[in-house]
């Protein structure tokens, strides 16, 4: 599966678990407001008996309301405007009060009316919009209809109740809302920032290779240039052009391996197993190493065990990479540089074994070493020049011939590199 394929996959996957989120977020709450009616009714049932009792008797409020729909002013010395006005705002604390018992909250209103729809008392403040109204009808018994000889109907109107739902439920809904918010917006920064890295990696690795590229002709012309140097200068100049010959070598090969890595990384790999006998490369890969240490002073022992070491291996690729361990090991030393190479086979792997008695390295750094372009940034190696990229494809290298690397380091002291190949016999096996 491409990776483009993979992303769609995800962003398929995300934009389906955030509506399928939403849509259970939505069926709770669907739930939680039928749940808030039913308890809204239950609640609303044991008022209307409530109320409907205390009706029944002739008390306080029964009389004044009495009063009030029989248009009778003899009792009171006021107007029969101002007794309508009390009883109407009495009736209503005494219904607000009956309400608020069973953790009724929310507004409304109500009427008294009689069967023939004779109109006796309103709320202070009725409703307007009747058609939305939900309304509850309580058909009173006792002293009232008995007072006025008919059917009298209290009516309890509420307006609006959904939002007095959802706000007996905001303590849910807000904070999922919040989380699924949060969610959307955490996951969304995540992947912009994946896909902002993965940019900058591709940027950086097109820079390289094209910088590469681009080194590589001045380096080849250099390369002929010193060549032809050599052979027509004299004597005396002779071992400076040698230096400049050796430098450009190096050049070239960090060049290469820059140029490998790419090759390796966009998988368009070039290397090519074949089964040889490796140990004349080590033989000539130790007088190689044995020249360079003449003349740079440096103490070299070398140990080359055994009979042939038949590997299925890229001999350049190899040969290569236990190269760059040794010119690490002299990179990475300070003064009286000592280097021990050892090369055996031991339980049908081949053991190469690269130990400096260099500046070392720290155990956080151990775990390090290995990424791209990583390098130690201490006082000791910042004259050093390098890139980070020699240990990275050393480790490329050795886990193509399917070998392991491992590091043995302690900081002033120095350091081990030992690569483990398996050996072709024994890969048969
Ligand atoms: P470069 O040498 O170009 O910096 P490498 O990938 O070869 O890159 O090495 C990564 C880092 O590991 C180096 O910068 C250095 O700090 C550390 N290192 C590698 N080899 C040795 C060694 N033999 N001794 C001490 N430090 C080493």
């Amino acid at each position: 599966m491409n990776g483009r394929k993979t992303h769609i996959i995800i962003f398929v996957i995300f934009i389906i678990s955030i509506i399928g989120l939403a849509i259970i977020q939505y069926q709770y709450l669907r739930i939680g407001l039928n749940l808030a009616k039913v308890q809204f009714n239950q609640k609303i049932g044991i008022t209307v008996n409530e109320i409907k009792e205390e009706l029944k008797q002739p008390n306080e409020l029964t009389f004044l309301v009495g009063k009030a729909i029989t248009k009778e002013d003899s009792y009171f010395k006021l107007s029969m405007d101002s007794v309508q006005d009390a009883s109407r705002y009495f009736l209503n604390d005494f219904l607000k009060d009956k309400l608020l018992q069973q953790g009724i909250k929310t507004e409304f209103t109500y009427a008294l009316y009689a069967r023939d729809s004779t109109d006796y008392l309103n709320s202070p403040k009725p409703y307007t919009t009747e058609n939305t109204l939900l309304k509850y009808p309580i058909a009173l018994e006792g002293y009232l209809p008995r007072l006025v000889k008919k059917r009298l109907i209290l009516e309890l109107q509420f307006n609006n109740l959904n939002s007095y739902f959802l706000s007996q439920l905001n303590g849910l809904t807000i904070p999922s809302l919040l989380f699924i918010i949060a969610i959307i917006f955490v996951i969304i920064w995540v992947l912009k920032s994946f896909y902002w890295q993965k940019k900058i990696i591709t940027i950086t690795n097109e820079f390289i290779n094209n910088l590469t590229h681009e080194l590589n002709t001045p380096v080849f012309s250099i390369g002929i240039a010193s060549k032809i140097l050599q052979e027509k200068t004299n004597n005396e100049n002779k071992e400076l052009v040698k230096v400049i010959r050796r430098q450009v070598d190096k050049l070239k090969n960090q060049i290469e391996r820059v140029l490998e890595l790419a090759s390796i990384e966009s998988k368009k790999s070039l290397i090519k197993k074949s089964i040889i006998d490796f140990k004349p490369v080590i033989i000539n890969l130790v007088e190689e190493f044995k020249q360079l240490a003449d003349i740079e002073n440096i103490k070299f022992i070398s140990e080359v065990k055994g009979s042939e070491y038949i590997l299925n291996c890229d001999t350049y690729h190899l040969e290569n990479a236990v190269n760059s361990l040794l010119e690490n090991s002299n990179k990475y030393s300070k003064d009286n540089v000592s280097i021990v190479f050892m090369v055996y086979k031991d339980n049908g792997n081949l053991i190469i074994s690269v130990k400096d008695n260099g500046i070392g390295i720290s155990d956080n750094d151990k775990k390090k070493i290995f990424d791209k372009y990583f390098r130690v940034l201490s006082g000791d190696v910042h004259n050093v020049k390098g890139y980070g990229l020699g240990l990275n494809y050393v480790k490329k290298i050795v886990k193509f011939h399917k070998g392991k690397i491992i590091v043995n380091s302690s900081v002033g002291k120095g350091s081990e590199f030992i690569i483990s190949i398996p050996l072709h016999d024994n890969e048969k096996q």
